[in-house]
C-alpha cells in the first residue's frame, strides 16, 4: 500500500521502498548485461513491478555511432543487453560519453566529452554538451584504486552520463506541486569487494530536485553469487558468454585485470589486446604501473580451453541470438563462475 507523503523525502527507509515499488512512476535499472545486473532486473519482476514502468539504463563505455572509438567495449555486449529487453518486455535507452574512456584516456587540454543518450528504437540522439570544468590534461590510464575520482573510467563512461541524462530528460521530471517519482536500482553486491562491502543500501541519489525525486536502491547488495546464478537459472536466461572465460562481464580490457585475465583477453581477442599494448606505449604509462600488459600476458594461465573455445566466437561479434533458453535446451552454469577479480572494485 502506497504512502505517498514519504515521497516528500530525498532518503527513504527499506520497508517503505518495498512498499511503494508500484508508487514509483518509474523504475530505472542500470543494466551492464553483466549477471548482477540482470539478477536484479529479475528482481524487480518478481517483486511485482509493472514491467511498463522499467527502464533499462546501459552506459556504452566506448561512446555510439559516429562518437564511439573501440576500445573497452566487448562487441557482442550491446546486442546482448537489447535482446535482454525485448525478451523481458521492459524499456531501454542508452546513454555514452563522446569518443568514451578511450577519448577520455588521451584527453589533452581539453573538456571532458559531451554526454548523449538515445531510447532503444528512436533515431532521436540528444547532445549534453559538457561546459563545466577546466580544460586539462589526462593522457593515462584510470587508476587501480578504489576511489573514483582516480578510477575515473567508471564516473566518466557510466555514473556521469546516467546522472546527467536522469537529470536532463523532460520525461522524468515532474512538476514542484507533483514531482515525478524515480527508483533508481543498481546492482552492486558487497561480496564482490572490500570498497563495496561498505556501501548504503539507500543512498542518496544527485539527481533529486524539486520537480523530482529519485530513490537508490542497491537491491542485492546482501546476494550472494549463488543467488545471482540461481535468479538466472530460474528464469532461464542465457548468461554472457563471456562468463566461460572471465568471472565478471567488465570492460574487455577492465584496469583490474590480472596476469590471467590479460592471457585469456590475448588469446580470445588478440585486437583488443593490442589496442592496450599500443596505449601503454604511446602514453609511457602501465595499466599496471609494475608490469607491462604483455609481461602480466606472458606470466598468465589462459582460461581459453577446448571445451569452451566455441563461444569465443559470440563474444567477440555482434550478438544476435536469443537470451531465453528454448524449451529442452540446459541451463548451464558458465566455466569461470565464482571465479577471482576481473573487474571494478
Ligand atoms: S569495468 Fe574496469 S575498466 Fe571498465 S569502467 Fe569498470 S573499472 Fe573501469
Amino acid at each position: 500500500m502506497g504512502q505517498l507523503a514519504l515521497f516528500n523525502i530525498n532518503r527513504i527507509s527499506k520497508t517503505a521502498l518495498l512498499n511503494d515499488i508500484n508508487d514509483y512512476d518509474k523504475v530505472l535499472i542500470s543494466v551492464s548485461g553483466g549477471k548482477d545486473s540482470l539478477a536484479l532486473t529479475l528482481k524487480a519482476i518478481e517483486m511485482g513491478v509493472d514491467r511498463s514502468k522499467i527502464e533499462l539504463f546501459h552506459q556504452s563505455v566506448d561512446g555510439r555511432h559516429d562518437t564511439q572509438q573501440a576500445f573497452f567495449d566487448w562487441p557482442s555486449t550491446e546486442g546482448y543487453v537489447r535482446r535482454i529487453a525485448q525478451a523481458l518486455g521492459v524499456k531501454l535507452s542508452w546513454q555514452w560519453r563522446d569518443g568514451g574512456i578511450k577519448k577520455e584516456m588521451y584527453r589533452e587540454n581539453a573538456l571532458t566529452g559531451d554526454v548523449f543518450y538515445q531510447a532503444e528504437g528512436s533515431d532521436d540522439i540528444v547532445c549534453l554538451p559538457t561546459t563545466k570544468g577546466t580544460l586539462s590534461t589526462r593522457r593515462k590510464f584510470p587508476a587501480k584504486v578504489a576511489s573514483l575520482s582516480q578510477r575515473w573510467c567508471s564516473s566518466t563512461a557510466k555514473i556521469d552520463p546516467a546522472r546527467r541524462t536522469i537529470t536532463a530528460r523532460e520525461d522524468l521530471k515532474g512538476t514542484n506541486e507533483r514531482p515525478m517519482k524515480l527508483c533508481w536500482l543498481t546492482g552492486e553486491r558487497r561480496q564482490e569487494s572490500a570498497a563495496r562491502a561498505k556501501y548504503d543500501e539507500i543512498p542518496e541519489h544527485p539527481a533529486n530536485s524539486k520537480a523530482r525525486i529519485v530513490h537508490w536502491w542497491r537491491a542485492i547488495i546482501d546476494e550472494d553469487e549463488q543467488s545471482v546464478w540461481t535468479r538466472l537459472e530460474k528464469h532461464r536466461i542465457r548468461p554472457h558468454p563471456v562468463y566461460y572465460f572471465f568471472p565478471r562481464l567488465s570492460c574487455r580490457c577492465c584496469i583490474f585485470f590480472g596476469k590471467n585475465h590479460w592471457k585469456s583477453l590475448k588469446d580470445i581477442s588478440p585486437e583488443a589486446f593490442e589496442l592496450v599494448e599500443q596505449t601503454e606505449r604511446d602514453l609511457g604509462f602501465k595499466i599496471d604501473q609494475r608490469f607491462t600488459v604483455s609481461e602480466l600476458a606472458a606470466m598468465g594461465k589462459s582460461s581459453v580451453r577446448e571445451r569452451t573455445m566455441h563461444h569465443i566466437p559470440k563474444i567477440v561479434s555482434e550478438w544476435t541470438d536469443d537470451v531465453i533458453l528454448a524449451p529442452g535446451e540446459q541451463w548451464e552454469l558458465p566455466a569461470a563462475a565464482f571465479g577471482e577479480g576481473g573487474g571494478s572494485i
